[in-house]
């Protein structure tokens, strides 16, 4: 097969990023490639489903400038594509008065990435939208939502065929070699000669750099998120998204509660190193993959730094206690008979050898080669906006 463009992955990355090259640049000859029997396998299938407002990102990141522009594209799409969604609000709620000056750094980087209509909320106000919540103050952010991802990814598979593209499943890259303005892509049944190639791995984006003949600089490694779910005689405890105060030392936002787009209320995910890429159950081990995060000096450094944080996470992986003890911290009225254990997702974070983890969105571009090193939380969110900036890299390259 010769094509203009072949991508590796058919997350909402590497759809996101073919609907809009093929929207820009219709006569694009495209292929997506993905491993598994179907879109969406892993991270954008297995996620919160949030639709993020950008409150918390370092302003002029790739992160906030994608999160609140890809935030509209998203709108759009579903409004123009019947997929549902729902912008039902979010509080994120300190709990005690030492969480306050965090949440007021939150409230200024809101304003900072531009958003409108933010409140400070005192106890009162905030126990009139959610009465069961515990705190002494939250910010409301009106913006936040929820939406169906495994909808989107079947949309934009539809689009990318309306147009002429071609999205295959099982098809693993296996190979990739540059020779002069061609790149040789080969799976276990296809040889592709493209001109680009654009990889949106996830939780492979590292090996597929290797695979191209390049140095990624970073690893990926897997956590795991668990949730819960609310029984449904419990659902009324909850209105809206409800968060903590993240954790600033910790790459992620904290157990929360999510209304879920089809009904129900979830919460979680916590965050546990994985014993393989792919591991969405605790006892899922790949020994190779296991091995190479031991051996791999950024993990170890990373652990070094915050094993008392991930021993609390592991606890609260094992011990549905532990974790119920988490949520109560919001709604203190919640027991263990409240929930029952929901499914899991695997976050791809990438982490350099020196145990700083790469917060923002990383691409990496070469002679007729992209690479989608890092795309983590809001990514689903922002993939209309990611796919359109890979989409101008590409079509830079192309001409
Ligand atoms: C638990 C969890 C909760 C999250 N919550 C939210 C949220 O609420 N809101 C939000 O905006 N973001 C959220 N995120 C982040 C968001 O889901 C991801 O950032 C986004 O989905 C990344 O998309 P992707 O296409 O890069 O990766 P993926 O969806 O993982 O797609 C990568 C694809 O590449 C394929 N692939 C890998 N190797 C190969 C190969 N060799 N050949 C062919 N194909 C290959 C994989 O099978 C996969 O389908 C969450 C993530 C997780 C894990």
């Amino acid at each position: 097969m010769k094509t203009d463009v072949c991508i590796a992955g058919a997350g909402l990355v590497g759809l996101a990023t073919a609907y809009q090259i093929l929207k820009n640049q219709p006569n694009t000859s495209l292929v997506v490639l993905e491993k598994e029997a179907q879109v969406a396998a892993h991270q954008s299938g297995n996620n919160s489903g949030v639709i993020h407002s950008g409150i918390y990102y370092t302003p002029n990141s790739k992160k906030a400038i994608n999160c609140i522009r890809g935030y509209q594209y998203l709108i759009d799409f579903c409004n123009q594509h019947q997929i549902a969604y729902d912008i039902c609000g979010k509080i994120i709620v300190a709990s005690n008065v030492n969480e306050e000056h965090l949440l007021q750094k939150i409230y200024q980087r809101g304003l900072a990435n531009g958003l409108n209509n933010l409140d400070i909320l005192d106890q009162e106000a905030m126990k009139k939208i959610e009465p069961y919540v515990t705190g002494v103050s939250a910010i409301r952010v009106p913006q936040a939502g929820i939406a169906d991802y495994k909808f989107l990814a079947a949309k934009l598979v539809e689009q990318i065929t309306n147009w002429g593209g071609q999205v295959l499943c099982n098809a693993p890259v296996k190979a990739i070699a540059s020779q002069g303005q061609t790149q040789i892509i080969e799976t276990a049944n296809q040889r592709i000669e493209s001109s680009l190639f654009i990889n949106c791995a996830g939780l492979y984006a590292d090996r597929l750099i290797q695979l191209a003949g390049h140095e990624p600089g970073f690893q990926i490694l897997p956590f795991r998120g668990e949730y819960y779910e609310l029984k449904k005689e419990k659902q009324h405890l909850v209105n809206h998204l409800i968060y903590p105060v993240p954790n600033p030392n910790f790459p992620f936002l904290g157990v929360h509660f999510t209304r879920m787009i089809h009904g129900g209320i979830e919460s979680g995910p916590n965050a546990v190193l994985a014993f393989r890429r792919e591991g969405y159950k605790k006892r899922d081990i790949h020994l190779g993959e296991l091995w190479e995060t031991i051996r791999f000096s950024g993990f170890r450094k990373l652990a070094r730094q915050h094993w008392r944080t991930e021993v609390g996470e592991l606890h609260r992986s094992f011990s549905k206690r532990a974790y119920v003890k988490a949520l109560k911290k919001l709604i203190p009225s919640i027991t263990a008979a409240d929930v029952k254990r929901g499914g899991a997702g695997v976050r791809a974070m990438a982490c350099r050898p020196d145990g700083s983890l790469v917060d923002d969105y990383l691409f990496i571009e070469k002679k007729g080669q992209i690479h989608v090193g890092n795309a983590p939380s809001p990514a689903a969110t922002s993939c209309l906006s990611i796919g359109e900036t890979i989409a101008q890299m590409a079509i830079k390259q192309l001409t």
